[in-house]
């Protein structure tokens, strides 16, 4: 028989291929509705008229540990923003590879599937003695939820950040600043840097004004596109919170609720 899907709550449901794993995701689903960040983010999901199904992710020998968000199949260019260019690697002859354009994006939203298991996680722990930043199984489930929303929202682009080639595209760049803020809204100092892997972010670069300056038109970007669910996380009273220094600096809102520096 094949296993039923579980709703969590709203939108959020889990599969449960057993119930020891839909009690453990759970488990960390709790967790993180516990932060105002994680709350604002289960309000903004449930406010789509999609769902999001969260299972277990299967290791193989090429990809051990991991985590994936994904649209339904068939709705890719719905999880994508309308007009934008759905980009594909693709290998040449030489061995280079290089990604083409493979669809636009209709902006319309999709349905969103969730690979994770929060074993893969405990387990690097274990491996690596220590919790990387980002590498906590709810920081992780939380990092994959800010793409499946924006995918509700089909509002997913491909686009590098110039200048900053270790965080893949926007889209990492959104989730790992998300996090981030989770992170911070918990109460850790310390930060995940970029895609490439959870190194610690330095601390030159955590002030929030600093890491504002830095990324002004990715962040203004996400404000112009999603100001109620960013302003909503601007009101995160996180220490490291950039969503707070955009919405001050864009002039929605009066001024910082906790001192600017961490
Ligand atoms: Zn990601």
């Amino acid at each position: 028989m094949a296993p039923a899907s579980k709703q969590y709550l709203g939108n959020i449901w889990v599969l449960e291929t057993s119930v020891a794993y839909r009690r453990e995701v759970a488990r960390y689903l709790d967790l993180i509705r516990t932060t105002n960040a994680g709350n604002t983010l289960f309000k903004y999901i449930n406010q789509r008229p999609q769902w999001m199904l969260i299972m277990p992710f299967h290791p193989t020998q090429k990809d051990p540990v991991n985590a994936y968000a994904y649209p339904v199949p068939g709705s890719e260019a719905d999880s994508y923003a309308k007009y934008a260019f759905m980009m594909t690697p693709f290998k040449l002859p030489n061995g280079v590879t290089i990604e083409i354009p493979s669809g636009v994006g209709t902006g319309k939203g999709s349905m969103v599937y969730l690979d994770f298991h929060p074993a893969t996680w405990r387990q690097r722990i274990k491996n690596t003695g220590g919790i990387a930043p980002g590498t906590g199984p709810g920081e992780i489930l939380f990092h994959e939820m800010i793409h499946g929303y924006r995918m509700q929202c089909g509002l997913a682009r491909d686009d590098k950040i110039a200048g900053h080639q270790r965080m893949d595209n926007i889209e990492e760049f959104y989730a790992i600043l998300a996090a981030n803020v989770y992170r911070s809204d918990r109460g850790f100092t310390s930060l995940r840097t970029d895609h490439w892997g959870f190194e610690r972010l330095k601390k030159t670069d955590s002030y929030p004004e600093i890491f504002y300056d830095t990324f002004k038109k990715e962040i203004d970007d996400w404000f112009g596109k999603q100001r109620s669910f960013c302003l909503d996380m601007a009101r995160v009273p996180a220490k490291f919170n950039p969503f707070r220094q955009a919405a001050v600096s864009l002039g929605l809102m009066n001024a910082p609720l906790t001192p600017m520096r961490l």
